[in-house]
């Protein structure tokens, strides 16, 4: 049975211009009107925060960023720190997303440094994590997410005012309309679940939320969120239409 309020996130990546994010938030917000017992969660390019933070004061919808550096300020050109994401209205903040660890050089090392720095600045860190076809094929999967759950997670202190979620993001399944199957979805699942239980033990394993990434569509949503250690979705192209995403939402 789970006691896990699900998180349904949509990352927008680098998506919309402000108004355009504007938009798409305001027609978000009038789909889900309805919706109780779901967290949700849009995390639009740094741009438009300010702009979608206002749009959603009222509404049961979190703002989230796609990254941040861990200096508070200073000469780091092209940065953005905790603060600034909090002023900006931000409750969470995506970390390690495949794509910044494929481009942009990201490693466990800088990712445990800014899931530290999220979450003491009172920000949800979502850290991400997952194995690429060739590591899936080579039975590498295992060895790769316990390193990245564990370098990732090193020295952080959960507590009730520090909590975590996490998303496991197959990176074959990213963006390519592969999606993991459930049995594939749920061992992976339960092996984090698991992990998190060795290093933060098991009041904190349980209420960690560990969501699911790669081509969630309204049509397989309700599928994976049916299985028991699977506790919302994060969701890139499906996100940036509201119809769409709000179809996710009520899975
Ligand atoms: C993502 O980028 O986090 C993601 C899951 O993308 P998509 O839903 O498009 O596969």
């Amino acid at each position: 049975m789970k006691n896990r309020v699900p998180l349904i996130a949509g990352n927008w990546k680098m998506f919309k211009t402000i108004s355009e994010a504007a938009d798409t938030a305001k027609q978000l917000a009038n789909l889900v009107s309805d919706v109780e017992d779901i967290d949700i969660m849009i995390a639009p390019p740094f741009t438009a925060l300010a702009a979608v933070s206002e749009i959603i004061r009222d509404t049961r919808i979190d703002l989230g960023a796609q990254n941040l550096f861990w200096e508070k300020e200073g000469a780091f050109t092209g940065e953005i720190s905790a603060p600034m994401l909090i002023a900006a209205g931000c409750q969470y903040v995506i970390i390690g997303h495949s794509e910044r660890r494929q481009y942009f050089g990201e490693t466990d090392e800088t990712v445990n440094q800014r899931i530290k720095t999220a979450s003491t600045a009172g920000l949800i860190p979502i850290l991400c994590v997952g194995e690429t076809e060739t590591q899936r094929d080579d039975q590498k999967t295992f060895s790769v997410l316990d390193k990245q759950v564990t370098k990732g997670l090193e020295s952080l202190i959960l507590d009730e005012h520090h909590s975590l979620v996490i998303a496991y993001e197959p990176v074959w399944a990213i963006g390519t309309g592969k999606t993991a199957s459930p049995d594939q979805v749920q061992e992976v699942h339960a092996f984090l679940r698991d992990l998190l239980e060795k290093q933060f033990g098991n009041m904190h394993a349980n209420a960690t939320r560990i969501l699911y990434g790669g081509s969630v569509k309204p049509d397989n949503a309700s599928e994976l969120m049916a299985l028991p250690d699977i506790d919302g979705a994060l969701v890139g192209g499906a996100s940036l239409k509201p119809d769409s995403f709000a179809r996710i939402i009520h899975f």
